[in-house]
């Protein structure tokens, strides 16, 4: 099917696209970044928005910048970007880890990383790293500025903390210490699809003993979100086969699972811990334990 009627709009500078998206907004304006998400639900019209304002010729959006221990991800910067290390350390690595369970390489060329917070299915890959890092993200709206929290910022599925009339300018990301160790694990279908379940675990090791253990999810609830259940297991404990498998569980016991004709609540669950466990002997295979 074709998209319903639409006006389009293409403003330059980050004032009009915020002063477009006041305006607008109440019609029903929304924003168009890579598309990769926003079209097809238009085309499908299960999305039929009266004007669409396209921000990919704003100035000032497509900064990719590491500065005073942040990582600053403007809304224009592509999921590609992140295909080769954009920063040293850690953080590049994981982005790097991550990026390619994103759909296929040509929606990577342009879909981006704040389109797919804005747009939060719960099985976004950048929505996970955005909860388990706690990242701060960057509204500009007609009333000003707010910076909002991943955790306050995912509320539901495909629901944010964003107001209809605010434009997700910018993802801020901590660059992690150069002894964090990380490991991602997804199960989907198939390669490029959507994930039934993933974990993210970050960790560091200080005389033996985990230290700021993350444990993040995605593809399981509504939202993606860090278990402080199986990160206060971690805590403090020599990393190994006991203390993986119990935080394991306990990430499966703590979640509020989605359920969907082909997958049931259990099912999720058990995915959740399996997917617990192998992002956690990625960060720490056995043998690197130290
Ligand atoms: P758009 O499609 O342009 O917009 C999506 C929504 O977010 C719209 O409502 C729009 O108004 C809003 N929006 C976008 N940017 C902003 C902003 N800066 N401020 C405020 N609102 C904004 N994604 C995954 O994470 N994992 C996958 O495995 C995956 N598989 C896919 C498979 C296919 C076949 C397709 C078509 C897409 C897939 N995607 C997947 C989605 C893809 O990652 C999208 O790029 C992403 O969800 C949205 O980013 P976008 O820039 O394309 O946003």
């Amino acid at each position: 099917m074709k998209p319903a009627p639409f006006a389009y709009h293409r403003p330059a500078t980050i004032a009009d696209a915020v002063g477009l998206l006041a305006e607008l907004a109440p019609q029903d304006g929304r924003v168009l970044a890579g598309g990769q998400s926003l079209v097809p639900i238009m085309a499908f019209r299960l999305a039929r928005p009266a004007h669409l304002i396209d921000i990919n010729a704003v100035a000032g959006l497509d900064g990719l910048i590491a500065q005073d221990g942040v990582l600053r991800i403007g809304a224009r910067v592509r999921h590609a970007a992140f295909h080769r290390p954009m920063v040293d350390g850690p953080l590049g690595a994981m982005l790097t880890s991550v990026v390619r369970h994103i759909a296929h390489y040509p929606i990577r060329l342009r879909g981006t990383f704040c389109g797919s917070l804005a747009h939060a299915d719960p099985a976004a890959e950048w929505g996970v790293v955005a909860a388990t890092l706690d990242a701060e993200l960057l509204a500009l709206g007609g009333h000003g500025e707010r910076r909002l929290t991943a955790r306050d910022f995912f509320r539901g599925v495909m629901e944010t903390a964003l107001m209809p009339d605010e434009l997700l300018a910018e993802a801020r990301l901590p660059i992690l210490p150069a002894d964090t160790r990380f490991g991602f694990a997804e199960f989907s279908r198939r390669a490029g699809d959507y994930a039934m379940a993933m974990a993210l675990a970050v960790l560091r090791l200080e005389g033996g003993a985990i230290a700021d253990p993350r444990i993040g999810l995605g593809g399981a609830e509504a939202a993606p979100r860090r278990i402080a259940a199986a990160e206060t297991l971690l805590r403090g404990e020599a990393p190994g086969e006991a203390v993986f498998r119990a935080a394991s569980e306990a990430a499966a016991a703590a979640i509020d699972p989605l359920e969907d004709p082909e997958t049931d609540g259990q099912y999720r669950r058990e995915l959740v811990g399996a997917m617990v466990y192998r992002a956690l002997r990625r960060a720490c295979p056995p043998g690197a334990e130290s």
